[in-house]
């Protein structure tokens, strides 16, 4: 007999604070044993969970909403702590979601609801079932509302879930299940703590769907891995959005947005602005506008009130992001701010805008994840969006001009899941979040989005006599 059998591994996380480095917790990592049995827990809970009427369901989620309200103080302090982000952004992350989730779950229930269709011979209705077990695997940058965006329409759509979080924010990950846990029936979530082979041992457990939300690179290894079994996939992944400006822009306007879609959580969001391409015409005076802008995003403590950008997530993470700024440098760009290693302990890195990369360095064509403001430049529409649209990424775009047929030429020819003219991106309640191309495998949010937690079936019954 194997006497291993259900031990933990001799993996661990080590769950560090990017702020300073210090250790804040070491945890094992889930057996590939422990893994199956909190899988057969969620498959045990399933069908009960599943027999729910969809409002019983959405009730439960609904005070849990109420009860990450009452944790966002402590869930954000987490948060913050663990990934490096501003504790005022990291509590307004929870209390935005909470906030949120009522629509989100009003929009669930009218993605469920059974619809009728017209046959003589007899009635049919198309109903939405519940997949089984779903794995959501996902990031760190935003800890808590990335689980969220999977765990609340696979939950309400009568799935049973288990929940891996990152491993650079594992206590922000156990506290969000904890607070869940506390209004769902015994396994209908589960949670598994661990690293990417924790991940990769859940894609291969018996499970019905991935939700995942991560790089592209991970994405693919999860799609390999699903094929066995044909299992569901929902994969979010990274981006590499371009925005492309325009001489006939507001262009003080623009470059706000370059600036803040560029730094913002320390350049760390799939959809920020990694790469700006500004029309030959408009060079010097954007370069100047978005210097004055980025001066102001200095780096602190991010429990210090009034902060506005923390460290990265890790030295690992500012490893790379310092490669890519080395990498354009020896290509002959210019770096116009930042660019240095700050001294002193954590993973800090300053605001930093970079002109002229060519089209061949790695901070043109790879994520970037880090508070790189990347300037290009292009002579004419056509090349522009060429440009754009040269990675094989497709999560977002925007396009910022003074000419309304351009913007919506422009708009249509960017090859992205979600566009912004003359503003960021987002769009109305109900719209999906949406990656193309290499960004994305299906998708989340908007009816269609709450959909692909469920299939569909069909059940005619015969009309006497017909
Ligand atoms: P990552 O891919 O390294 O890790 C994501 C999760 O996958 C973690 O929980 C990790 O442990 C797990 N994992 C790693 N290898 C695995 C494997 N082989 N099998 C199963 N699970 C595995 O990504 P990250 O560094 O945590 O997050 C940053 C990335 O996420 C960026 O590329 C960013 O653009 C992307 N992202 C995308 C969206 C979106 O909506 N499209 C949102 C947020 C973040």
């Amino acid at each position: 007999m194997d006497e291993t059998a259900g031990m933990p591994t001799a993996r661990t996380i080590e769950d560090r604070d990017p702020s300073t480095g210090q250790l804040l917790a070491e945890i094992p990592c889930a057996s590939a044993e422990e893994v199956a049995a909190a899988v057969a827990r969620a498959r045990a809970a399933a069908p009960a969970w599943a027999d729910l009427p969809v409002d019983d369901r959405c009730a439960c989620l609904e005070r849990a909403s109420e009860r990450l309200l009452a944790a966002a103080p402590e869930l954000g302090r987490l948060a913050s702590q663990e990934m490096g982000k501003p504790l005022a952004t990291a509590v307004g992350e929870v209390e935005g979601y909470a906030r949120y989730l009522h629509e989100e779950l009003a929009e669930v229930k009218l993605a469920v609801a059974p619809t009728p269709f017209e046959s003589e011979a007899a009635d049919v209705v198309l109903h939405r079932e519940p997949l089984g077990v779903v794995a959501a695997i996902t990031p760190w940058n935003f800890p808590v509302a990335m689980p969220l965006q999977i765990l609340v329409p696979a939950l309400a759509t009568g799935n049973a879930v288990v929940l891996k979080p990152s491993e650079h924010v594992p206590l922000t990950g156990r506290m969000l299940a904890e607070v869940l846990q506390a209004e769902l029936p015994d396994g209908v979530l589960e949670l598994v703590e661990g690293d990417g082979a924790t991940g990769a041992d859940l894609v291969a457990a018996d499970i019905d769907m991935v939700g995942f939300v991560g790089s592209r690179a991970t994405g693919e290894a999860i799609m390999r891995s699903a094929a066995t079994g044909l299992k569901r996939l929902v994969l979010e992944l990274g981006g590499k959005d371009p925005m492309l400006v325009f001489a006939d822009a507001d262009l003080p306007a623009a470059a706000r947005a370059a600036v803040q879609h560029s730094l913002r959580n320390t350049g760390q969001v799939c959809c920020s602005v990694e790469r700006v391409l500004v029309e030959d015409a408009a060079r010097e005076t954007f370069e100047q506008l978005v210097l004055e802008e980025a001066r102001q995003w200095t780096f602190g403590d991010p429990a210090a009130e009034g902060t506005r950008m923390g460290p990265l997530v890790s030295t690992a993470q500012r490893e790379r992001v310092v490669a890519q700024v080395e990498d354009a440098r020896v290509r002959g760009a210019r770096i116009l701010l930042g660019g240095e290693l700050p001294e002193g302990d954590g993973a800090y890195y300053p605001a930093t805008v970079v002109a002229d990369a060519p089209e061949d360095a790695a901070m043109v064509r790879e994520e970037t994840f880090g508070p790189v403001v990347c300037l290009e430049t292009f002579p004419t529409e056509a090349e522009g969006v060429r440009r754009a649209n040269d990675t094989p990424y497709g999560l977002g775009a925007n396009v910022w001009t003074g000419d309304a047929d351009r913007a919506r030429r422009v708009a249509r020819a960017l090859r992205a899941g979600q566009v912004g003219v003359n503003r960021y991106l987002g769009g109305a309640q109900g719209t999906p979040w949406v990656g193309a191309r290499q960004s994305g495998f299906g998708y989340l949010g908007g009816i269609e989005g709450h959909r692909q937690f469920t299939v569909p079936k069909t059940i005619a019954t015969a009309r006497p006599g017909a």
